[in-house]
């Protein structure tokens, strides 16, 4: 462990040697997971080095960038506009709630039978071991699903810069008049913060800015479209993650480098795995750092991840913003329309999910879906089944996956998806 960090946790208030324990794990996991592949661009040196610094130069700088006076905004939801935070010259991170942390605690204070994403978000805060949610300055929770609206009551007393934003829960026009209403008041509190009035020529750099990260990684998923692959599954899900914690115009450089070799790659069909391997598309729940679980075990069976329909994939990034409008109000709308496309399952009904699955299916030449609900979450897994037996009435394999960031079941998962895969052979 660097000294330089060590002061540096230490000021934030971490728990030095938890963290200390935390890090270990993550850069056991890294290396077992990561570095075990092989054929790996070399662009993914990068995010080799962004991971063993995800605890240390990334919250160096962001906390240098405080010092400079620049807001750090901690948020658990792709419905948090980027665009308005980046407008007012703050930054905006995704909060750590990939791995299971001082459950004993959460236990304490939420249900055990409550998924493993929230429970995570607890553990961190709890354990005293997320240097992202020390650093900043507000913390977006959003009134999603019924889980993480209610544990919002219970966080709101473990710190003390909670906003909560409320969010429809149907593509109606009452929906959307409140979403746009959220945004607005949103973009208040963000220039409350900051002290930055958001003008126009503000909220289209805001937009551009994100935009080139969105471009960056729909580069990246149309070329994964290749037989053999170029990138396995789990570095394209690593992409996606560092997406939510990295300088975005860095991020964007980086990935559009990685899409450079790929593309070279593609000409002289050097895959990351064979060509023929069985190709899946994962949908469903978010997989933030370090949920490398699922990927791991269906890559290590004899098949490449081709696509994630999720948040933390093509859900999350699919739509641009339109930057088009003369005014703040018409960029305002932009940004509430293009966000109002985000097909959650907190929405009801939600057909635009299926059709969008099986558009990825077909785009991607996936061999079948897995469908990924963590335990606990009603959202995704009461929908998993409508669309399990959507796919299969259309003639798709469809394996429906519910684990928890457990290692339990590692193991009984591995016997189904192999099982699977060979359905697909
Ligand atoms: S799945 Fe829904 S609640 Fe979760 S990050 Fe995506 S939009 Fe937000
Ligand atoms: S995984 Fe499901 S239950 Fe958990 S926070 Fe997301 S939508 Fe809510």
């Amino acid at each position: 462990m660097s000294e330089t960090y060590e002061q540096m946790w230490s000021e934030l208030g971490l728990d030095l040697e938890a963290h200390d324990a935390l890090l270990q794990v993550l850069g056991k996991g890294y290396q077992d997971i990561y570095m075990s592949q092989s054929g790996r661009a070399a662009g993914m040196e990068y995010f080799n080095f962004v991971m063993s610094e995800v605890h240390g130069l990334r919250v160096k700088e962001l906390l240098d960038g405080k010092k400079e006076g620049r807001k750090v905004i901690g948020s658990f939801c792709v419905f948090v506009p980027e665009e308005i935070v980046r407008a007012a010259d703050a930054v905006l991170v995704g909060l750590c709630t990939g791995a299971d942390f001082a459950m004993e605690e959460v236990e304490k204070l939420l249900p055990r039978n409550t998924c493993s994403l929230i429970k995570s978000a607890f553990g961190f805060k709890l354990g005293k071991v997320c240097p992202y949610m020390e650093s900043a300055d507000l913390i977006v929770g959003e009134n999603t699903c019924d889980g993480k609206k209610k544990a919002y009551e219970t966080l709101d007393k473990l710190v003390p810069n909670l906003y909560v934003m409320d969010l429809p829960q149907t593509k109606s026009p009452e929906g959307r008049a409140l979403l746009k209403a959220e945004y607005e008041r949103f973009k208040k509190a963000v220039e409350k913060l900051t002290g930055v009035e958001i003008d126009g020529a503000r909220l289209k750099r805001g937009i551009e800015i994100v935009n080139n990260k969105r471009k960056a990684v729909h580069r990246l998923a149309q070329l994964r479209k290749a037989d053999p692959v170029p990138i396995s599954g789990l570095d394209a899900l690593l992409v996606n993650q560092v997406y939510f914690y990295d300088d975005p115009i860095r991020f964007t450089d980086s990935v559009n480098k990685i899409c450079d070799e790929l593309e070279e790659r593609a000409a002289t069909v050097n895959g990351a795995f064979p060509e023929n391997t069985p190709r899946i598309l994962l949908s469903g729940c978010p997989m933030a750092v370090p949920n490398w679980k699922l990927p791991w075990i269906v890559e290590t069976s004899g098949a490449a991840i081709v696509g994630e329909e999720s948040c933390v994939g093509e859900r999350g990034t699919r739509n641009l913003t339109d930057a088009s409008a003369a005014t703040v109000d018409g960029l305002m709308d932009a940004i509430v329309d293009r966000h109002f496309l985000v097909d959650c399952a907190i929405f009801t009904p939600n057909p635009d999910r299926l059709n969008h699955v099986k558009e990825m299916k077909d785009a991607y030449g996936a061999d079948g879906v897995i469908h990924y609900g963590l335990q606990f979450c009603q959202p995704y897994q009461m929908e998993s089944i409508p669309v399990e037996a959507d796919l299969e009435n259309h003639g798709i394999p469809t394996l429906r996956i519910d684990t928890d960031y457990g290692m339990e079941d590692v193991e009984q998962l591995k016997t189904r998806v192999e099982a699977f895969i060979e359905t697909l052979r």
